[in-house]
């Protein structure tokens, strides 16, 4: 299959695509979407960046357009995305490849208002992108039923999962019809996804595009050994050093991005912060922004991240490296994108040892660790920290940093904290300079998120 008119989609889409300047289908889509035409569940392990979103959406579109004479009202295909800012990627996607046909889409996701969105699901759409809370929310107010949906999508299913969206996806699976089609994505193939798939997919056929957790090979990776202290000034030195114009930088949490947007805004490097925090309308001027490099600098924790998508995307720092190895692969799937090459820069510190190691097991490959002449780092011992040492350090400052800010006053929403209870780890949703689900530590991630779907509604 060398073309797109080979894999049989038909004329208006071809013309869509080749607007969008695409002359060959990536492998991902080589492979997935024959598969999707035939009416066969899919599990697909494609990391970011592989085109996997065309992959499923111009095969729906060519069902729907040919299935359209005389087909029933309602939602035909659901596409289900852990955060907003990838449903309204790809809801954007979907506009540009259906833009010569008469099919509708729309997105739904929290954090906006919910009227809007009644309003135009009563006019009826034959394709809807949401994020898991604020679907729940729109079928209870019966504002939408997925009843007639044919194809559900699972997309990052693997980030829906650590965002602790599965009760939330079980009960869009009683709401949608047993006889569908289902297709799960996911970077990687780890024993939750398989599970999940062995339950709700029905003979899936398998695709994989890269090697399981590989990184991918166009991007150069280096780490800088660094103190923690002087991680600002090295990001500020390589950014003004080398005249990186569009870097996005990975932090750990919130006030961390807006602490270093600030310091970069001081040295006179234009930078935007997105995390959880933020409006959804912050969120995309802050993005809009750095695509039309206006900024130069966008700060986001992991989860604001997913679903960025740049083109050509040049630099990826991680700030702070995340003790989840995987999410590793995930972020610096951000660059090196269809085809152009990148690079993804770690600031390691001493206590980050430990997990530099556990991503080069992770992905086979050591990263070159290099130092910045000027930035050298005070502590380094030859003997790197064990893991177990770093987090019973870390656990040593998170009490004293406790005991320094004293009792606090109240919890989000006015509502008075329980300083005993432990809150949910997908924490760079919730309030607080607690590190994102990527970098809390490993016996919190474990945890499944407690909070009320509220909560987790309010700030998908
Ligand atoms: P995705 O993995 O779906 O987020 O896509 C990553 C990027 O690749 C997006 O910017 C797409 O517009 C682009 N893309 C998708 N398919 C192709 C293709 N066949 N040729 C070139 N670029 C593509």
């Amino acid at each position: 299959m060398n073309t797109f008119a080979d894999l049989g989609l038909s004329e208006s889409i071809l013309k869509a695509v080749s607007e969008k300047g695409y002359e060959t289908p990536s492998p991902i889509q080589a492979k997935a979407i024959p598969i999707v035409l035939e009416g066969t569940d899919l599990l697909a392990a494609a990391q970011t960046g592989t085109g996997k979103t065309a992959g499923f959406v111009l095969p729906i579109l060519h069902k729907i357009s040919q299935a359209q004479a005389g087909s029933h009202k309602g939602i035909k295909a659901l596409i289900l995305t852990p955060t907003r800012e990838l449903a309204a990627q790809i809801q954007q996607n979907i506009i540009d490849y259906s833009k010569h046909l008469d099919i509708s889409s729309l997105v739904v996701f929290g954090g906006v208002a919910i009227n809007p969105q009644i309003n135009k699901l009563r006019r009826g759409v034959d394709i809807l992108v949401a994020t898991p809370g604020r679907l729940l929310d729109l079928c209870e107010q019966r504002a939408c039923r997925l009843d007639k949906v044919e194809t559900l999508v699972l997309d990052e299913a693997d980030r829906m999962l650590d965002m602790g969206f599965i009760h939330d996806i079980k009960k869009v699976l009683r709401l949608v019809p047993v006889k569908r089609q289902t297709l799960l994505f996911s970077a990687t193939f780890s024993s939750e996804i398989k599970a999940i798939s062995k339950q709700f997919l029905y003979h899936p056929k398998t695709v994989e595009v890269a090697a399981q957790n590989t990184t991918a090979d166009r991007v150069e990776q280096k780490a800088y050994r660094c103190d923690a202290g002087t991680k600002s000034d090295l990001a500020i030195n390589l950014i003004h050093e080398n005249k990186w114009d569009q870097v996005l930088i990975f932090t750990r949490t919130k006030h961390g991005a807006n602490r270093l947007s600030e310091k970069l805004d001081k040295a006179g490097i234009t930078s935007s912060a997105i995390h959880g925090n933020k409006s959804q309308g912050a969120r995309e001027r802050a993005l809009a922004g750095f695509k039309k490099k206006t900024v130069r600098v966008l700060v986001a924790t992991d989860i604001a991240a997913r679903g960025i998508d740049i083109a050509n995307l040049p630099h990826v720092i991680n700030f702070e490296l995340p003790n989840v190895s995987a999410d590793y692969v995930h972020r610096i799937g951000r660059t090196g994108r269809a085809g152009e090459s990148g690079e993804a820069i770690s600031l390691v510190s001493n206590d980050e040892r430990s997990f530099l190691r556990d991503i080069e097991k992770l992905i086979s490959k050591k990263i070159p660790l290099i130092t910045e002449p000027g930035f050298e780092p005070k502590l380094w011992p030859d003997r790197a920290p064990t893991t177990s040492e770093v987090m019973k350090a870390d656990a040593e400052r998170k009490k004293q940093n406790r005991q320094q800010r004293g009792p606090r006053s109240g919890a989000r929403g006015g509502a008075k904290k329980q300083p005993s209870k432990r809150r949910a780890p997908s924490s760079n949703k919730s309030s607080g300079d607690k590190p994102s689900s990527s970098t809390a530590r490993p016996t919190s991630r474990r945890r499944r998120p407690d909070r009320s779907s509220a909560s987790r509604r309010r700030s998908q």
